[in-house]
């Protein structure tokens, strides 16, 4: 397996691409259809599946087009279902989000996702938003975070939909995932969880 990053939009949203034996995923694709699109060109992928770890429009708003382009479907928590709604909201709209995304299938705790033909757990990890979720494949070690945890940080619980008990609460459960893991953060370069675990002072 293999994992490309893509900075996209104006928050440098972390949209990853999974390359897997002629098999793509697409991890939060919030903005810059065109550049993707050219990423998974470059290494002559067509992406089966979008996997969006939360509803933020910074992480989602090119997920139709992509759909569009490329045939894949959209897996999304629905929790999330009013953010991926949100065209009347003023800030979604300046992000990108101008069209409603409707998922072709639902995410839900403990379920097994297929990336690129690895499978992934979803943990549920509400907080940031009340859908967000994390990708685990204990195989890989690999743990796709969306704005869950970062390096040296923390998702914000502050925005509509978030709630700082749960985000710790969740937070917690993460904390049990092997230390070696390495973690994909929706912003923001990647850490491993024995790192947080050693010097996140948020965690
Ligand atoms: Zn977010
Ligand atoms: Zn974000």
């Amino acid at each position: 397996m293999r994992v490309l990053t893509l900075p996209v939009g104006n928050l440098g949203t972390n949209c990853y691409i999974v390359v897997h034996n002629n098999d793509a995923a697409v991890v939060d694709p919030g903005a810059d259809v065109n550049s993707i699109v050219a990423a998974l060109a470059g290494e002559q992928v067509t992406p089966s599946s979008i996997l969006l770890t939360h509803g933020h429009a910074d992480h989602v708003a090119a997920a139709a087009a992509l759909r569009r382009l490329t045939g894949c479907s959209i897996i999304a928590h629905p929790a999330d279902g009013y953010l991926l709604r949100a065209t009347d909201n003023e800030i979604a709209r300046l992000l990108g989000l101008t069209e409603a995304v409707v998922p072709d299938m639902e995410l839900a705790d403990a379920a097994t996702v297929n990336l690129a033909g690895i499978e992934f757990t979803v943990l549920a990890t509400p907080g940031h938003t009340p859908g967000s979720c994390c990708f685990y494949s204990a195989t890989e070690q690999v743990l796709f975070a969306g704005d869950t945890l970062f390096r040296g940080s923390i998702g914000r619980s502050d925005l509509p939909g978030g709630n700082h008990k749960t985000l710790l609460r969740s937070l917690g459960r993460l904390k049990q995932l092997p230390a070696e893991v390495e973690v994909y953060p929706g912003h923001g370069p990647i850490t491993t969880i024995g790192r947080e675990r050693m010097s996140n002072r948020y965690w």
